[in-house]
């Protein structure tokens, strides 16, 4: 796997730690459960995002872009970092807020909205769920270039091809610290919403020959979709790096913890919030890493994950939306 040859920009010093979480491997009663600090990226506030946009970016620079065009939901963390790229790059940044949950937005919001504001997206447009958000890009590359600019669209959560590179890298990067570390892991337990974090992740394990098992949990999608989603994504990625494609078996989707929807609260979400919280000072969030913790959490309680595992969980970010969620996590 040859990701060098790609254009990329450096957000990140280094590795992102891996740490072990033993009180909470305790309050389980097991298994042996390490977080991958992804949380821990460069670009304002950090999340998986990050690694997408090293190369996204640069191939928006390499077009000689001068204004970034995203969408993503109210609370986007995907919109938070493409935004604090186009500031780092001197580049302009219009967003699309695609209202996923009719009534959702508001301009007073705190959490990821706010820092919409403070790092100054040029234009922020809301639009109904089912909108086409594809079309929305292209009518506002439209207008951007009526205005003399040259814009670049980046699609909802960076998920192309280029922007999985970002987590075959990490899959690289997790590969080369186990071995450092001397420690192998049973399993890699991650957030899977647009995909890119999830398909990156497998087509970098298979070009690597590892045969660490993924267990993805979905956030928004029920299983047969999102498996559909994530293979697609991942045979893609893989084709870009020329590098084998990942089988159909090895993508695992748990539905479990999507609950009522897309950003809406469950009581296991909460309780992985709180528990990690409170026994490892590690902030998750309510829309993705809380609930793909609860996915870990009912995996290791119900058996699916034996007490025996060594298992490590894709802290993919988030918590700069906290403030947005504290009426459902104050208790
Ligand atoms: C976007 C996001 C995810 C999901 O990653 P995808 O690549 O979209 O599947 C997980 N966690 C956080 C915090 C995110 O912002």
């Amino acid at each position: 796997m040859d990701l060098a040859r790609f254009p990329r920009r450096r957000y990140t010093q280094g590795f992102t730690p891996i740490e072990p979480l033993p009180r909470l491997s305790k309050a389980l009663g097991g298994a042996d459960i390490w977080i991958k600090r992804d949380d821990l990226l460069g670009l304002a506030g950090g999340g998986n995002k990050t690694r997408k946009l090293e190369f996204l970016v640069a191939a928006a620079l390499a077009e000689g872009a001068d204004t970034l065009i995203t969408v993503g939901a109210p609370q986007s963390n995907h919109c938070r970092l493409t935004l604090a790229a186009a500031a780092r790059e001197g580049l302009k940044c219009r967003l699309i807020i695609e209202e996923r949950v009719p009534g959702s937005y508001s301009p007073e919001a705190v959490g990821n909205n706010f820092l919409f504001q403070l790092m100054g997206a040029e234009s922020l447009r809301v639009v109904p769920l089912g909108t086409d958000l594809a079309a929305e890009m292209s009518t506002e590359a439209a207008a951007v270039r009526a205005a003399g600019g040259v814009p670049h669209s980046i699609p909802g959560g960076g998920s192309n091809p280029l922007g999985a590179l970002g987590y075959a890298a990490c899959a690289a990067e997790v590969v080369a610290q186990s071995f450092e570390m001397g420690m192998s892991f049973d399993r890699f337990v991650v957030a899977s919403g647009s995909a890119g974090t999830h398909a990156g992740i497998l087509a970098g394990l298979t070009a690597l020959n590892s045969r660490l098992p993924v267990h993805g949990v979905s956030v928004r999608r029920d299983r047969t979709t999102q498996e559909g989603n994530v293979h697609t994504l991942a045979v893609a990625t893989a084709a870009l790096l020329g590098t084998p494609a990942p089988d159909a078996e090895a993508v695992q989707v748990d539905d479990a913890q999507v609950g009522p929807g897309y950003s809406l609260p469950t009581d296991a979400m909460i309780e992985a919030v709180q528990l990690l919280a409170r026994c490892e000072g590690v902030l998750l969030d309510a829309v993705y890493s809380g609930k793909a913790m609860a996915g870990l959490i009912a995996a290791v309680r119900d058996g699916r994950i034996d007490r025996k595992e060594r298992v490590l969980f894709l802290h993919t970010g988030g918590a700069p939306s906290l403030p947005a969620f504290a009426e459902i996590l104050r208790h």
